[in-house]
């Protein structure tokens, strides 16, 4: 269970469609000057793809110092929204297209990923006679106990390919050698990510004395404890201390700014039971929000009910749709919430207590304002987009 601000439940009574979802901008901007106010050794560049929305961009503008985007698409759309924005871009696989954008459009740094790439960079920038500032993305040879994702494999250069960039970059004066980017893993906790930070500034110092480090993201969201929030307090001390004598800090985020402002919101189109096993039937479905699919959890909630929850209105109300035909009128204790679509894995909350939930209702999901609309396939079987609402500040 989740419940949401008093301005966001009113909002969501008041709305006459579902499915919705409802961006808490106001709360936004306080959190994000909240986690400015905290981190004052380093400068924050927000992780367009947690969220890209134009009104959640512009909310987070007068507290970041720019924004990292991961693709040629992301940097025309923060450019187009945020005219003037600093930019960083990284990513795996950059296509020309999208560095000889990234060059026109003077971004502030791009994050190399291969010393091919670093070739590439300075042969489409010397052709523009532009001068690409840059950061070596490196994949260090961590453990990272705790983490939700780590983020090896193909992302960032060991330390033969750090090396051979090295090689390169005196024969490409024109490439302008920043520091250190280092984004390992996600989902961790204050001190973990401290201790990571400390790790990663011990090798930037031995291999290649940078004068600027990129720690990433991956600052924890916790689902399944809605009401706790990373350290950003803890973790901006730490950040002092690591910077204190050291290179520039900048770090990343974007799952822990936006996820807690974001709301799915929709109604109860059915309680049914299969074999005893209760369904509630939501308007939408994980097209919307396909978070707790991705991450395998059970997306938190609110059920605000368009009636006084157990006034006798309600009893008397007798709704024929709240349970299907023949079944008991008593609800079930726990029931399933599901979606729209036809497969089995279309589901929002495995068996959470449901009390008296019946169609009509309202569900309203938090924790839906990262990585949720935007990783979602939409038009699987076609059903109507949600509609966007904001509760500006
Ligand atoms: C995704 C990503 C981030 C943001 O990660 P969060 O977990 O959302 O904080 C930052 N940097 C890079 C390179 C990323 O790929």
């Amino acid at each position: 269970m989740m419940e949401p601000p008093s301005a966001v439940r009113a909002r969501v009574l008041g709305l006459e469609r579902f499915p919705a979802y409802l961006y808490d901008l106001a709360g936004l901007s306080e959190h994000a000057a909240a986690i400015r106010g905290a981190l004052p050794a380093a400068q924050i560049f927000y992780a367009a793809k947690a969220n890209p929305d134009p009104r959640v961009l512009a909310a987070l503008e007068p507290y970041v110092d720019g924004i990292e985007v991961s693709s040629g698409g992301e940097l025309a759309h923060v450019a187009r929204t945020l005219p003037g924005a600093r930019l960083a871009l990284g990513g795996p696989g950059k296509t020309d297209e999208e560095l000889e954008l990234a060059l026109r459009l003077g971004v502030d740094r791009i994050h190399v990923e291969s010393p091919r790439e670093l070739e590439r960079i300075a042969a489409i920038g010397r052709r523009l006679g532009r001068e690409p500032d840059v950061l070596l993305r490196a994949n260090l040879d961590v453990t990272v106990a705790g983490a939700a994702l780590t983020m090896n494999g193909p992302f960032g250069m060991d330390d033969a390919a750090i090396g051979r960039c090295l090689e390169l970059l005196p024969r490409m004066p024109w490439v302008r050698l920043r520091g250190v980017h280092a984004h390992l893993a996600s989902g961790l906790a204050a001190p973990a990510l401290l201790e990571l930070a400390g790790r990663i500034l011990g090798w930037a110092a031995e291999h290649l004395d940078a004068a600027e480090v990129n720690l990433g993201g991956g600052m924890a969201v916790d689902y399944r404890a809605p009401a706790e929030r990373f350290d950003w307090a803890a973790y901006g001390a730490g950040l002092t201390r690591l910077a204190s004598g050291g290179p520039a800090l900048r770090v990343e985020p974007g799952r822990a700014v936006t996820a807690y402002h974001g709301w799915y919101v929709t109604d109860v189109l059915e309680v049914k039971r299969t074999r005893g096993e209760a369904f509630a039937v939501l308007r939408g479905g994980t097209h919307h929000l396909r978070t707790p699919v991705a991450k395998g959890h059970d997306q938190p909630f609110a059920v605000l009910s368009r009636w006084s929850s157990n006034g006798p209105d309600r009893e008397q109300d007798g709704d024929p749709d709240g349970v299907t035909d023949g079944e008991p009128q008593r609800p079930p204790e726990t029931a399933t919430l599901v979606g729209q679509l036809c497969t089995p894995k279309d589901v929002f909350a495995r068996d959470v207590p449901m009390g008296d939930l019946r169609a009509g209702d309202i569900v309203a999901f938090g924790m839906a304002g990262a990585y949720a609309w935007n990783i979602s396939h939409h038009d699987f079987l076609m059903h109507p987009e949600p509609d966007f609402h904001y509760l500006a500040g």
